[in-house]
């Protein structure tokens, strides 16, 4: 009996529907010149769709119409933007078998990994509907008791919001979202290898209300000849970035001239220490998600796995069996584990890293090479006794490799955890709360899970320090990222 994939049989349908021009000013356009690009499917190479390709002219178009709109929408009760995102929320929610279908088709993920990031990204839009009525100020008595103190946060301005393939949905909501929610304009530049979920946002975001020229959105082949131009025009306010540290340090040069205001979210390099205490079943189960949650390909995947030396053999291997038993595959194929990785680049590079820990007298315990045949896919490798010094220890693997090397005393997990220039993410087992308090405070990152392998939330303040950046996304303190701070000093009301 021939067994019928019916996500993928909906594909040319919503491939079909979906906006593939550029959002300027509130209308779907083609490139000034043009040109389209390709987008393909990571799993057979196959192309999915041509998307208008912006130039340089049109990313100042999208600039232009986010200047026009900004006063306007920065006057808007807060309330209304509210309502603006909570009917998104309920859209995205609504709609999530599309959004789930197209970030499988762009991007490769599993289709339960893709449901899951649409519950996650539309959370964004969720908890900033919450934020934008709470933006508060305050009014105090100076401490000489005769002037008074106001302060107020207003909208920073027009932003350009520059985003990652590898959450196509939720790296553009808890952007988008906290703008929207703080009442600022924006031209966003998704990533080339996965606009088409953006495109899918941009037209769920007019459906809901959204005027005109709030959000402007940019494929294009061309990132740095498109975003160069905005990042010099003094128009343009800020600029918000996730991805690659190499990319981040180049957009803070850049940002440079015009002062502008930067948010940096950028790699990872995530200790994952396991003490001699922790509950193995947990701590496995944990090592599962935190490495494997979009095939490795997340920016706080565990990348190197610290283990107390009386339980590493015994973690490795148990790690080792369940990484073995899952099944690579189309992520619309019901029994899929583990997708695709995003394109050749990245299996070349997983590569080069695991046969240069190999050279350097690692052991495989479970996969190790890429699979041969159509796609990108990378097999789930666990590599024990990793030498120090090896640059896979040192890298973002981005992929479904896990490293494991060992420790015996609580510094030495602490300063291997720390021998990274990174510090967004990291993971720590025990079941000792004082050591686990005394960890988590040497430990150089932005974020910390304590017995668990998953630390995404909306609520919660995502970054990082060190070279992984600066700034927030979600929780409290995301929206501040789009306001700016204003101080009045009022003369004495008392005197006459
Ligand atoms: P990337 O190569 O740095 O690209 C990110 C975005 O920047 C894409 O939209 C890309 O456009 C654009 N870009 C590239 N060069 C540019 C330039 N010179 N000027 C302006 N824009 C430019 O990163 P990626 O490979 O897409 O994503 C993986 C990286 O993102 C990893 O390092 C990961 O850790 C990081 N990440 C961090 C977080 C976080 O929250 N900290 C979250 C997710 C991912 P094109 O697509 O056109 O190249």
């Amino acid at each position: 009996m021939e067994i019928v994939n019916t996500a993928l049989a909906g594909a040319p349908a919503l491939l079909h529907a979906i906006p593939h021009e550029l959002l300027i000013g509130g209308r779907w356009r083609t490139a000034q010149d043009g040109r389209t690009f390709t987008v393909e499917d990571p799993a057979t190479g196959q192309p999915l769709r041509d998307v208008a390709d912006a130039s340089p002219a049109d990313g100042l178009a999208a600039l232009d119409a986010a200047v026009a709109a900004q006063s306007e929408w920065a006057a808007t009760a807060p309330r209304e933007r509210g309502e603006i995102l909570r009917r998104a929320f309920e859209i995205v929610t609504a709609r999530t078998e599309d959004f789930a279908l197209l970030m499988t088709l762009e991007m490769g993920k599993p289709l339960s990994e893709a449901r899951g990031e649409v519950a996650y990204g539309a959370d964004f839009l969720r908890w900033f509907s919450e934020e934008a009525v709470r933006i508060s100020g305050r009014y105090s008595i100076a401490p000489d008791g005769r002037s008074r103190h106001l302060v107020t946060h207003k909208p920073v301005g027009p932003s350009l919001l520059i985003t990652p393939w590898n959450f196509p949905l939720a790296m553009a909501t808890r952007k988008i979202a906290p703008a929207i929610a703080a009442g600022c304009t924006m031209v966003l530049k998704p990533a080339n290898l996965t606009p088409l979920t953006s495109m899918l946002l941009a037209s769920v975001l007019l459906e809901a209300g959204l005027p005109d020229g709030v959000l402007n959105v940019i494929p294009t082949s061309s990132a740095g000849a498109v975003t160069g131009p905005l990042l010099r025009d003094p128009r343009l306010r800020k600029v918000s970035f996730t991805g690659s540290t190499s990319v981040g340090r180049q957009l803070i040069k850049d940002s440079a001239d015009t002062v502008l205001r930067t948010s940096m979210e950028l790699g990872g390099n995530a200790p994952f220490i396991v003490f001699e205490d922790a509950d193995l079943d947990a701590a496995v189960t944990g090592a599962m998600q935190a490495k494997l949650r979009n095939m490795g390909e997340a920016c706080t995947a565990a990348n190197r796995f610290i283990v107390h030396e009386s339980i590493g053999g015994e973690f490795a291997s148990r790690l080792a069996e369940r990484m073995s038993a899952l099944t690579l595959g189309h992520g619309t194929d019901a029994g899929t584990d583990i997708g695709p990785l995003i394109d050749a680049k990245s299996v070349a590079k997983v590569t080069e890293l695991v046969r240069g820990a190999l050279d350097d007298g690692a052991v495989v315990l479970a996969g190790g090479s890429q699979r041969a045949g159509a796609g990108h896919f990378f097999e789930p490798t666990v590599l024990m006794d990793v030498p120090l010094g090896s640059s896979i220890l040192a890298e973002e693997i981005f992929g479904p490799v896990a490293t494991i090397t060992t420790f015996s005393t609580e510094d030495q997990a602490i300063a291997a955890a720390n021998a990274t220039e990174y510090g967004l993410a990291a993971y720590l087992f025990t079941k000792d709360l004082n050591r686990s308090l005394r960890v988590a405070q040497h430990i150089q990152s932005g974020m910390l899970g304590l017995n668990t392998g998953l630390i995404s939330s909306a609520a919660a303040p995502f970054g990082g320090i060190k070279q992984s950046g600066f700034g927030r996304e979600g929780g409290a303190e995301g929206i501040n990222e789009y306001l700016s701070t204003q101080y009045i000093a009022i003369a004495d009301p008392m005197a006459e």
